[in-house]
């Protein structure tokens, strides 16, 4: 049997850069927290957490002070910053540059905005980390649309500046900014603003040429990252013998029975290390199997 991890997939360079960076911090021995999971990965958080890096909530970030505290590639809202400032915090900022330009971005489109006449919008998951450190951008006035469903919170009488959650796929992207075209009064009035990530959007063809090739296929992703999801979506579309294992357990041997290829495969979330941990089991099984 063959057995194929996509040399494609794995983590994208903002999550790198946050892991180096509490690698980096984590040898110096002294206390480090992490606001939020680092990445959407459990097994990967395990293994900092063995290092010592200490994952807190908002309201435990809200009781700390004079501390260390790393902020993941998701960014955070300037409020996260302000307590920090008031609580002798020591901020490690590994927010990803692409969010931190998105965040410059709906940032200056709402300051030079109006907000009686001007709606910012975003396209993302509410409530999403990266989402929350976007709308702080506008003060909480932007409006967050998940699907053309959502479309209806928007005034289209009047200006509409859309932008994206950076994770999203371009193809939804396309279709919430033709049905704002088809509905808004005047199109002299929108503005829209693709910040879909390419480490992502590039993934796709490429992700979607590998998932072809094998009869079988495990996308290895925490169930909570939103780019694990798109590009799950855009694979299950060409192998329906796909399977997400988010966690080794999980692996159900009888699906090798009978098949001759294998694809491993995961999203920009995904430890490398946990991919070939997988293969790694799968060589193992097989190997007893023939003994
Ligand atoms: S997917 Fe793109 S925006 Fe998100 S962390 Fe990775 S490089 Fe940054």
């Amino acid at each position: 049997m063959e057995i194929e991890i996509d040399s494609d997939s794995g983590f994208c360079f903002g999550v790198t850069t946050a892991i180096n960076k509490a690698e980096e911090e984590l040898l110096k021995e002294e206390p480090l927290y992490c606001l939020g999971d680092i990445v959407h990965n459990s097994m990967e958080v395990n293994r900092l957490s063995k290092k010592g890096l200490k994952t807190i909530d908002h309201n435990q970030f809200f009781q700390l002070r004079n501390e260390k505290v790393l902020l993941r590639a998701h960014g955070e809202p300037p409020s996260t910053y302000e307590i920090a400032k008031e609580n002798g915090i020591e901020i490690i900022d590994a927010t990803c540059p692409v969010v931190l330009n998105l965040q410059k971005n709906i940032k200056k489109a709402y300051l030079s905005s109006n907000t009686e006449d001007t709606q910012i919008v975003i396209y993302g998951k509410i409530g999403h980390a990266e989402v929350n450190g976007l709308v702080g951008q506008t003060e909480g006035h932007a409006i967050v649309i998940e699907s053309l469903d959502d479309l209806n919170k928007i005034d289209f009488t009047k200006k509409i500046k859309l932008f994206s959650q950076t994770t999203k796929s371009i193809g939804n992207f396309d279709q919430i900014v033709e049905k704002i075209k088809e509905n808004i009064t005047d199109c002299k009035n929108f503005e829209f603003n693709d910040t879909i990530c390419r480490q992502v959007a590039n993934r796709i063809p490429k992700i979607i040429n590998f998932v072809s090739k094998h009869e079988l296929v495990f996308f290895v992703s925490g169930k909570k990252s939103s780019n694990g999801k798109v590009l799950l979506d855009e694979c299950s579309k060409i192998n329906s013998n796909i399977h997400l294992i988010s966690d080794l357990e999980e692996l159900d041997f009888s699906l090798l029975e009978g098949v001759n290829t294998v694809g491993i495969c995961g999203a920009t979330s995904t430890p490398k290390w946990l991919m070939e941990e997988l293969k790694s089991k799968i060589e193992r099984y097989l190997q007893n199997k023939k003994a």
